[in-house]
C-alpha cells in the first residue's frame, strides 16, 4: 500500500518515494546522552519507530540511523560537575538510553554513530563550507556558518528572508553560538567552536585551532556519511524544526549542491497536565519514574503512540490508566480470537507478521490508516471495532487463523505485544459473576429490564462490565 506522510518542507502529505526502490533512508535526530530521556523524547522516538515498523510491514527495507549527541554544552557542563571523563558520563547515559527503549519495544535502528566518533567528519564538511565562502573563521578560532550566503535559508520553518539579515547577531551584538536550542533568534551560528577553558579537556584539533563541533553539524555528517547526500527521510521532534533543522539543510545543501532530505517528518510535542514539562514544575517525568508508581513500559508506549503525531498529546495519569484498560481489551480479544483459531499464546507469537499481498480481509481500515499519515489514533479506533465485530461473531477456525494473522501483523506495526494473562480467558471469570451474567441474559430475554439493568450495576460494581452482541454476551473486566 502506498505510504503517505505530512512533510514539513512542502506543508503537503505527500508520498514516501523512495530514491533507490524500496531502501529507504531515514534519520532522526537522537538524545543527547547527559541525562535520562523523559517521556516527551520518547514521544516522538516512539513515534519515529511505529513509523519504521509501518514501512516494514509494507515491505520497505529501511535504513533507520538515529545519532547520540554526545559532545555538546550540557554533556560537558554534567560531566565536569561530577568529575567525569565525557566518554564515561556518555556512556553511562546511553546505556540507560538502550535499556529505556528496550523496555519500551522500540526496534533499534541500524545506525546509531556518535558526534564525538565523527569530528573528522565534521571537520570535513565545514571545509568544505569554508571553501566555498559559505563559512567564515572568527578571530578565537570559531567557524560560522555565513547565512546570507544561503539564499534558501528558512525554507523550513518559513523564516522570513528579512528576519534572517538583520538578525546575524544578538542584540547584544554578540555573536549568538549557544548549543541549546531553544532561543529564537536567528544568526549565524557556529560550525566550530574554539576551546574554552569551561570545556575543560575536550577539545580536538582541527585547521582552525583546538576546538569541538558546534551542535548542528554532527547530523549533516553523519547522516551524510551513513545515508548519502540526498536521502528520504528526515525526523524529530517539532522544537527542532527551526533552528536545527534549518541549519542542517543549509549547511548540508551549501556544501553538497544537493537536496539535502527530501521529506521532513516532524512530531508534535508532549505536554503534561495541559502544560509544558519541565524539570522545576516537577512534572518531567522518566520512565523509570512511572515504574515506580506501578505502571508498564508496555502502557507508556501504548500512551505515547495512541494520539497522531501531528497533534500534541497531553499526558495524565488517567490517561495512563486508560491505556491499561485498552491494552487488557486488546489481549482479551486476541485471546478470545486465538480460542476461535485453536491457537495457544505460544502460537499466536509465532506468527510472523507479513507484509499483506493484498487487502487485508479483518483489519484493511486499521492497516489504511497507519499508511496515511501515520493515523494511529484512527487505526486503534478500527481495530478496537474489527476487534469487537470479531468477538460478537466468531469466526471459523480457517478464518480466525486469517484474522489473527493480519493482527499480528497490525500490532507489530504499533509494537503492541499482547499479553496472555489468566483473565484474558473466559475461563478465569469466577462462577458467581458468570452466575449474574446468566441471569441477567435471560431478564433481558424475557424483557425484564429493570432485574437486567440492576445485574448489570452490579457487575459493574463488582469489577465486570457485560458487552451484548447479536447472539449473546461477553463479560469482561470493567
Ligand atoms: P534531545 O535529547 O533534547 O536532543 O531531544 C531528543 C528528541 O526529543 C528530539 O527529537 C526532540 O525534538 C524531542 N523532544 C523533546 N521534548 C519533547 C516533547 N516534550 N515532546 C516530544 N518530543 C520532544
Ligand atoms: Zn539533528
Amino acid at each position: 500500500m502506498k505510504i503517505q506522510l505530512h512533510n514539513t518542507l512542502t506543508n503537503r502529505r505527500e508520498d514516501i518515494d523512495p530514491e533507490n526502490r524500496g531502501k529507504i533512508g531515514f534519520y532522526c535526530c537522537g538524545p543527547t546522552v547527559y541525562g535520562p530521556a523523559h517521556i516527551g523524547n520518547f514521544r516522538t522516538f516512539l513515534l519515529q519507530d511505529v513509523f519504521r515498523r509501518v514501512l516494514e510491514m509494507e515491505g520497505y527495507e529501511v535504513n533507520h540511523v538515529r545519532n547520540l549527541t554526545d559532545v555538546d554544552d550540557k554533556t560537558i557542563r554534567q560531566s565536569l560537575a561530577e568529575g567525569m571523563s565525557l566518554i564515561n558520563f556518555t556512556e553511562k547515559w546511553t546505556k540507560k538510553f538502550h535499556a529505556d527503549c528496550e523496555r519500551l519495544n522500540m526496534r533499534p535502528p541500524h545506525g546509531e554513530p556518535t558526534a564525538t566518533g565523527h569530528i573528522q567528519e565534521q571537520i570535513d564538511l565545514i571545509a568544505r563550507l569554508v571553501d566555498q565562502d559559505h563559512a567564515y573563521a572568527a578571530q578565537d578560532g570559531s567557524v560560522y556558518f555565513r547565512i546570507a550566503s544561503f539564499p534558501n535559508y528558512g525554507k523550513l520553518s518559513n523564516l522570513d528572508r528579512r528576519e534572517t539579515q538583520t538578525q546575524t547577531t544578538s542584540s547584544s551584538g554578540e555573536r549568538n553560538d549557544a548549543d541549546e536550542y531553544d532561543r529564537e533568534t536567528v544568526a549565524d551560528f557556529a560550525l566550530w567552536k574554539a576551546h574554552k577553558e569551561e570545556d575543560g579537556e575536550n577539545a580536538w584539533d582541527s585547521p582552525w585551532g583546538r576546538g569541538r563541533p558546534g551542535w548542528h553539524i554532527e547530523c549533516s555528517a553523519m547522516s551524510i556519511k551513513y545515508l548519502g547526500e540526498s536521502f528520504d527521510i528526515h525526523g524529530g521532534g517539532i522544537d527542532l524544526c527551526f533552528p536545527h533543522h534549518e541549519n542542517e539543510i543549509a549547511q548540508s545543501e551549501a556544501a553538497t549542491g544537493k537536496v539535502f532530505a527530501r521529506h521532513w517528518f516532524h512530531c508534535a510535542h508532549l505536554m503534561v497536565d495541559g502544560g509544558k514539562m519541565s524539570k522545576s514544575l516537577g512534572n518531567l517525568y522518566t520512565l523509570e519514574d512511572l515504574i515506580q508508581k506501578g505502571h508498564t513500559a508496555r502502557e507508556l508506549r501504548y500512551l505515547l503512540v495512541s494520539g497522531s503525531y501531528r497533534q500534541p498529546l497531553n499526558f495524565t495519569f488517567e490517561g495512563l490508566n486508560a491505556a491499561k484498560s485498552a491494552l487488557q481489551k486488546i489481549d482479551r480479544a486476541t485471546a478470545k480470537l486465538c480460542e476461535s483459531g485453536g491457537l495457544d499464546s505460544e502460537g499466536f507469537r509465532e506468527l510472523t507478521p507479513r507484509a499483506p499481498t493484498g487487502e487485508m480481509r479483518f483489519f484493511e481500515k486499521s492497516r489504511a490508516d497507519l499508511c496515511r499519515d501515520l493515523n494511529t489514533s484512527a487505526a486503534l479506533g478500527n481495530l478496537f471495532s474489527s476487534l469487537k465485530k470479531l468477538n460478537a461473531n466468531p469466526p471459523e477456525e480457517k478464518d480466525a487463523l486469517i484474522a489473527l494473522s493480519e493482527l499480528a501483523t497490525l500490532l507489530a506495526a504499533l509494537g503492541i505485544e499482547p499479553e496472555f494473562t489468566a483473565s484474558s480467558s473466559d475461563s478465569e471469570i469466577p462462577e458467581e459473576i458468570q452466575k449474574l451474567a446468566e441471569e441477567r441474559w435471560k431478564a433481558k430475554q424475557s424483557r425484564d429490564w429493570p432485574t437486567a439493568d440492576q445485574i448489570r450495576n452490579d457487575l459493574l460494581e463488582k469489577g465486570w462490565k457485560i458487552l451484548d452482541s447479536k447472539n449473546g454476551y461477553d463479560v469482561e473486566p470493567k
